[in-house]
């Protein structure tokens, strides 16, 4: 398997978890569980379920769920 291609996924060798310093947290009140935060994240972090979850060894803290959702119903809180 390439290089680049292994380092895809929820992968043993790919817990990004511990780069995070501000942590996305899901209001689900809000949230229409339109699945964009699933599609967007980097890392695969978020599971394809109703609703979703945010798989946190695997969350580098990037923001881009967060900046993607239509609903503005992910905060990026400081800490882990
Ligand atoms: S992008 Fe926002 S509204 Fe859509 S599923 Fe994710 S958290 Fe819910
Ligand atoms: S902040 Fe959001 S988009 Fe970035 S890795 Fe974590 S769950 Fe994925």
């Amino acid at each position: 398997m390439p290089p680049m291609a292994k380092s895809l996924g929820r992968m043993s060798w790919n817990l990004t978890g511990s780069w995070r310093n501000v942590t996305p947290v899901i209001d689900y009140e809000k949230c229409t569980i339109c699945m964009l935060c699933w599609k967007f994240c980097p890392d695969l972090a978020i599971t394809c379920t109703e609703p979703p979850q945010i798989i946190l060894d695997y969350c580098k803290g990037c923001g881009v769920c967060a900046e993607e959702c239509p609903a503005n119903c992910i905060d990026m809180k400081e800490g882990l």
